[in-house]
């Protein structure tokens, strides 16, 4: 069986910055070169914009796909009216076929929009823990009532492999690119390699970012990780 194909959805563009992974925001740069360009999708440059014209694009997808929802931004940021999420929902729950990735920052606004809604079977909800600080963020994260649960350590800047992994399925891990990356060391990324496989959690590893270390740029410990989660509870290689 081929393998569903990767896509991004962005609903919303912009976002504002909440913690220290967010100091290279690599959607920000990108947002105001192509404001720079005149792309009158990001005339507004890295402010927050609801895109009515982009709401009904999934359903269009005949073929079944892996989609991140708002790489160039955050659905769930404190400017997105409500309403617009919940019609955000409303097409990914008609799209049974597409498995979503929705990664924020503001984990306790999806824990919050779960009084409301119904979370969709094939939403995965995620957050990012960039180091100790945000681990109340996962404490959110698990009052999503959602089938999958991950959490990206990216840009991974400290040491984690203390973390609470209790009712999450899949970790991925990742350094910093671009000019200004803060490096990642070896034993962050093996610290949660190691929770991961000692607590069956799905484990991706991503990449080593700016500052490649000298066994390659996706290798860790002489091999690839690209486990995912199933839904069925199944772990699985190669995403
Ligand atoms: S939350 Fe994400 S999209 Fe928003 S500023 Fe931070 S890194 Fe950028």
């Amino acid at each position: 069986m081929n393998k569903p194909r990767h896509e991004t959805w962005n609903p919303v563009t912009g976002c504002s910055p909440v913690s220290e992974g967010c100091d290279h925001c690599y959607a920000r740069g990108i947002a105001l070169r192509l404001r720079d360009m005149g792309v009158a999708r990001y005339s507004e440059g890295f402010s927050v914009v609801v895109h009515e014209d982009v709401i009904e694009k999934p359903l269009h997808w005949r073929d079944p796909r892996i989609v991140f929802v708002t790489s160039m931004g955050d659905l769930m940021h404190p400017e997105v009216p409500e309403d617009f999420i919940n019609r955000v929902f409303d097409v990914m729950r008609r799209c049974a076929r597409h498995q979503f990735q929705l990664l924020s920052k503001r984990p306790e606004r999806m824990a919050g929009l779960c009084r409301t809604i119904d979370w969709p079977a094939n939403v995965w909800a995620g957050t990012t823990v960039e180091n100790r600080s945000f681990y109340h963020r996962l404490e959110n994260l698990r009052r999503v009532d959602s089938a999958i649960r991950f959490i990206s350590f990216e840009p991974l800047l400290g040491d984690v492999s203390d973390v609470d992994l209790t009712g999450i399925h899949w970790a991925a891990v990742g350094g910093e690119s671009g000019p200004e990356a803060r490096p990642m060391r070896i034993e962050w990324a093996r610290g949660i390699r190691d929770r991961c496989v000692r607590e069956g959690i799905a484990f991706y590893f991503k990449q080593w970012g700016g500052r490649h270390h000298s066994s390659g740029g996706r290798m860790l410990d002489g091999r690839t990780w690209d486990q995912s989660p199933d839904p069925s509870g199944q772990m699985r290689l190669g995403l």
